[in-house]
C-alpha cells in the first residue's frame, strides 16, 4: 500500500551509505554546547531525533578554526582541541540507528569575539566589531582548516560534515560582492570569490576520503543589497558538485537582511519559487528549507520537484518523532512548529537554553520527563486554552484519567484569537494536535461547561487544575462606555466592525495584533495555500529572481486603507518593546510600513462624540477616530479558586489563571508540562 507520503519517506542512496527518508535536521545552536555537561544532553537531544527516524541530523555550528569560532568560549574543531565529547553526541544517534553531520560554521564578521576576519574589513549592522581582512595566507590556510576539521569529524565517527555557505557567515562574505573587496586571487571575478568556498569543499573531499558525506549549505536567495545573483548562485552550485560535495542544502537570506525568512508571517514554503531554479543544474540531492511545517507540504516539495529533500529544524524541536508518526500514517498527532520563534530564536538570540514553544521537553530531554501512572489520578482541568489542553493531553497520555470544562463551544482559548491574526494562522496546528491527542488518551472533554464548584466538589477528583485563563483589562478612562469603544474580544471573537479610522489603546502584543487584523481587511489566509506572490510584494522580494540578492527595485509595498493610531503611555522608544525578539521587529516594520502612527506618552482624558481625547508629551489633541479598540493588558481569571480551596481540594493555577502579568502560550504550556511531570 503507498503511504500518502511517500516522497518524503523513499530512502536516498548516496552511493557508499543510504538516508531512511527525505528529511535532513537543520542545524540550530541551542545553547547546550556551553552547557557544562553539554555533550550527555546534545547526545540525549539528538537521540530522541534519530529514534524519531530523522533522515539526515545536523549539529549546531562549529567553527573550522580558531578565528571562525562564534563566541570567546565556542568549541572549535581543530587537532589542538579536546573533541572527545563528541563521541557521546555520535555513538548515541548510531544506537538508535541515525545519521549525523557536523556543521562546519566559520562565523566571520557575524562572529562575536575580538579576533574576527572576513573577505574584507566591511562593517554589519548587526556586529558593533568591525571584522579584518584576511590575508592571501589566512585564505589558503582556511581551506585547509575546513578539510582537518572535516577529516577530524570522520574519525570522531561523525557521518559526515555541513559546511556553512548561507545565511551570511564567511563563506557567504567571500561569495558576494557586497562583502568581498578583495584585489587578490580571493576577491573580484565571481571565480575568485568562488575560490575559498570551492576550495574548503574539495579541501575536505580529500582529508576525508570518498565515502564521507559532505553537505554545502548554499545561498539560495541572499536577501540583501550587493548579494549574488541567480547566475551566479548556479555557478557555485556547480562549482560545489564538482568539488565534492555530496549533497547541497540551501539557506534563505543573510542574517542582516531586512525580510523576515522563517517567521510567522512567512508563508509556508515562501521560497521554492527560488530553489526550483537551481535544481536542473545539479545532479546531486538538493535540499529545500526554511517555513516546511508538515509533512504533506514537505512530500510536495519533493514530488513537485522542487528538491530532492527537505530541511527542517524547528519542527523538530516541536516534535522529534516527526518522521516516525509520518511513517506510521499518524499526521494529524505530529506537534507541528508554528513559526513563533518564542522558545527557540528568541532565546539563542537572549543567551537563554532554545526550547520550543509547543514542546518544553525541547533541549531538556535530560531533566524534564513524564512518568506513567502507576496509580491513575483522576484530573478535573478547567479551561482549554494552551494551558489546560497541554495539562489535560499530557496526564491522560501518562495514563490518568481527565476530564476537561471548556466554557466555549471549541478547545485553544486564545489561540483561537490568535489563529486570525494574518500571518499567524498556523497557530490552529497547535489546537488541531491537542484536539488529536484529547481524542486519543479519551480526554473527557465537556464544552460549552462553564465549570462552578459544584461540578468539581465531592465529584471524585484527585486534584483541580484551574486553566480559566484571563479577562480582558478595562482601563478607567471618561467616557470608556461610548458606543465606538470595542474590546479586542468584541473585533477578534464577536467580529464587530470598526471605521476606517481607529485608535488602539494599549501597544503590547495583543495591540499589535488588533493593528494586523484592522489593516488586513481580507482576513486570515490559508495556510495550505499561501500567497507567496503577496508576500514578495509586500517585502520587496524579486520573485523572478531577475535581480541581485533576489530584492526587487521596487521595494517594500504594504498599502492600508485605514487610518491607524496604536498609543501607550510608555515612551515612544518603548514601542514593541515587549514583542518577540526574533520576529518582533518584523511586526514592527509591517505596522510602520501600512502607515500606522505609534504615539508614546499618552495620558487618556476622555472619550466622546469627537472621538479620543489624549495629550502626547503633554500636548492636548483629540483622534477624530470612528472606533476605539482597548488592548490594555489583562488580570487573571480564578473566581472559582477559593471555592475550591475552602473546600478541601487541591488545586493547582497554571498559565493566565495563575499570572496574567507577561503571560504568554510559552510558560502557559511549560507550567502544564512541569506540573505533570511531578505527577
Ligand atoms: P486561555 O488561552 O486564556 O484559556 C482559558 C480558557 O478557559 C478559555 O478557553 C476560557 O473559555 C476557559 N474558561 C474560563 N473559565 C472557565 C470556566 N469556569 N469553565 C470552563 N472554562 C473556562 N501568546 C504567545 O505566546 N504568542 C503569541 O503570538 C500570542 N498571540 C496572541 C494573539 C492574540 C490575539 C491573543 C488574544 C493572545 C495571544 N497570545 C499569544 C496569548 C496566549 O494566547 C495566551 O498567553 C494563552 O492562551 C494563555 O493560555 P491559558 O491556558 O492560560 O488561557
Ligand atoms: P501587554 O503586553 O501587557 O500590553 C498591554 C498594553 O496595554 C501595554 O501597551 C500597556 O502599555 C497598556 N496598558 C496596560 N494597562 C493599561 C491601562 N490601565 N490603561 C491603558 N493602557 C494600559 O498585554 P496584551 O497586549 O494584552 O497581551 C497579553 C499577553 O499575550 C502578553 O503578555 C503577551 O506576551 C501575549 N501576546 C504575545 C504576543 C507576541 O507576539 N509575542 C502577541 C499577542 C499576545 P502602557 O502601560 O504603556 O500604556
Ligand atoms: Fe516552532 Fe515556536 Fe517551537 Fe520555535 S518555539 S520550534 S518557532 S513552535
Amino acid at each position: 500500500m503507498r503511504n500518502d507520503f511517500a516522497h518524503l519517506l523513499e530512502p536516498l542512496d548516496l552511493g557508499f551509505t543510504t538516508l531512511r527518508n527525505r528529511v535532513l535536521m537543520g542545524s540550530m545552536h541551542t545553547g547546550l554546547e556551553e552547557m557544562p555537561d553539554g555533550y550527555a544532553r546534545q547526545a540525549a537531544f539528538f537521540a530522541e531525533r534519530a529514534r524519531g527516524e530523522t533522515g539526515l541530523i545536523i549539529t549546531g555550528g562549529y567553527g573550522p578554526n580558531r578565528e571562525g569560532r562564534l563566541a570567546p568560549k565556542s568549541d572549535y574543531i581543530a587537532p589542538d582541541q579536546d573533541l572527545e565529547g563528541h563521541r557521546q553526541i555520535v555513538e548515541a544517534v548510531h544506537r538508535e540507528g541515525g545519521k549525523i553531520a557536523l556543521q562546519l560554521l566559520h562565523g566571520g564578521r557575524y562572529a562575536h569575539h575580538g579576533e574576527i576576519v572576513s573577505a574584507s574589513a566591511v562593517p554589519t549592522r548587526i556586529n558593533p566589531v568591525v571584522a579584518r581582512e584576511m590575508t592571501t595566507d589566512e585564505c589558503y590556510q582556511t581551506i585547509e582548516d575546513f578539510g582537518t576539521a572535516a577529516k577530524l569529524a570522520r574519525e570522531i565517527g561523525y557521518d559526515g560534515v555541513e559546511i556553512m555557505g548561507s545565511e551570511g557567515y564567511l563563506l557567504n562574505q567571500f561569495t558576494a560582492q557586497r562583502v568581498n573587496q578583495r584585489k587578490d586571487e580571493f576577491g573580484g571575478t565571481l571565480e575568485n570569490r568562488l575560490r575559498l568556498p570551492v576550495g574548503a569543499v574539495r579541501n575536505a573531499r580529500e582529508k576525508a576520503g570518498d565515502d564521507f558525506i559532505i553537505v554545502y549549505r548554499l545561498s539560495a536567495l541572499d536577501l540583501v543589497e550587493g548579494g549574488n545573483t541567480l547566475e551566479d548562485i548556479i555557478t557555485q552550485a556547480k562549482a560545489v558538485e564538482a568539488a565534492g560535495a555530496t549533497i547541497i542544502n540551501t539557506g534563505i537570506g543573510w542574517h542582516e537582511a531586512r525580510i523576515p525568512t522563517i517567521a510567522h508571517m512567512v508563508p509556508r514554503g515562501a521560497f521554492t519559487w527560488a530553489v526550483k531554479r537551481i535544481k536542473p543544474h545539479v545532479t546531486i540531492p538538493l535540499v529545500y528549507s526554511n517555513r516546511v511545517n508538515n509533512p504533506q507540504q514537505a512530500d510536495g516539495i519533493i514530488s513537485e520537484g522542487v528538491a530532492d529533500m527537505v530541511s527542517m529544524a524547528r519542527p523538530l524541536l516541536a516534535d522529534p518523532d516527526f518522521m516516525k508518526k509520518t511513517r506510521e500514517g499518524r499526521p494529524e498527532e505530529i506537534n507541528i512548529c508554528i513559526g513563533c520563534n518564542q522558545g527557540c530564536l528568541d532565546n539563542a538570540f537572549t543567551g537563554k537554553l532554545t526550547t520550543c514553544m509547543v514542546n518544553p521537553r525541547a533541549c531538556r530531554e535530560v531533566d524534564l520527563n513524564y512518568r506513567p501512572a502507576s496509580t491513575p489520578k483522576n484530573f478535573a482541568v478547567v479551561g482549554a486554552g494552551p494551558g489546560g489542553l497541554a495539562f489535560a493531553a499530557t496526564a491522560a497520555e501518562q495514563g490518568h484519567k481527565v476530564t476537561l470544562f471548556e466554557a466555549s463551544d471549541e478547545i485553544g482559548g486564545q489561540f483561537n484569537l490568535a489563529k486570525i491574526i494574518p500571518g499567524k494562522e498556523d497557530y490552529a496546528e497547535t489546537i488541531t494536535y491537542y484536539g488529536a491527542l484529547l481524542r486519543k488518551f479519551n480526554v473527557d472533554v465537556k464544552l460549552n461547561h462553564t465549570a462552578s464548584a459544584a461540578d468539581l466538589v465531592d465529584k471524585g477528583f484527585d486534584a483541580v487544575i484551574l486553566a480559566t485563563g484571563i479577562t480582558p483589562r478595562t482601563p478607567d478612562i471618561p467616557g470608556i462606555d461610548h458606543p465606538k469603544v470595542l474590546s479586542y474580544l468584541d473585533v477578534l471573537a464577536g467580529g464587530k466592525p470598526v471605521g476606517d479610522k481607529v485608535a488602539i489603546i494599549g501597544a503590547g502584543g495583543i495591540g499589535f495584533d488588533v493593528a494586523e487584523y484592522i489593516m488586513h481587511p481580507e482576513g486570515p489566509g490559508d495556510p495550505a495555500h499561501p500567497d507567496i506572490a503577496r508576500f514578495n510584494s509586500e517585502w520587496g522580494i524579486d520573485g523572478d529572481y531577475a535581480h541581485a540578492g533576489g530584492l526587487s527595485p521596487e521595494g517594500m509595498r504594504m498599502p492600508c486603507d485605514k487610518q491607524v493610531w496604536l498609543l501607550q503611555r510608555k515612551p515612544h522608544n518603548k514601542f514593541g518593546a515587549t514583542l518577540s525578539k526574533t520576529r518582533g521587529w518584523a511586526t514592527f516594520v509591517e505596522v510602520m510600513f501600512r502607515g500606522v502612527k505609534m504615539v508614546g506618552d499618552v495620558e487618556y482624558d476622555m472619550i466622546d462624540d469627537a472621538g479620543l481625547h489624549i495629550r502626547a508629551g503633554g500636548e492636548p489633541q483629540t483622534l477624530d477616530v470612528d472606533s476605539i479598540v482597548v488592548c490594555a493588558g489583562q488580570d487573571s481569571r480564578r473566581d472559582l479558586h477559593d471555592a475550591l480551596v475552602q473546600a478541601g481540594m487541591t488545586v493547582h493555577l497554571i498559565g493566565g489563571a495563575d499570572e496574567a502579568r507577561e503571560l504568554d502560550a510559552v510558560r502557559a504550556i511549560e507550567q502544564a508540562s512541569r506540573l505533570v511531570a511531578t505527577l
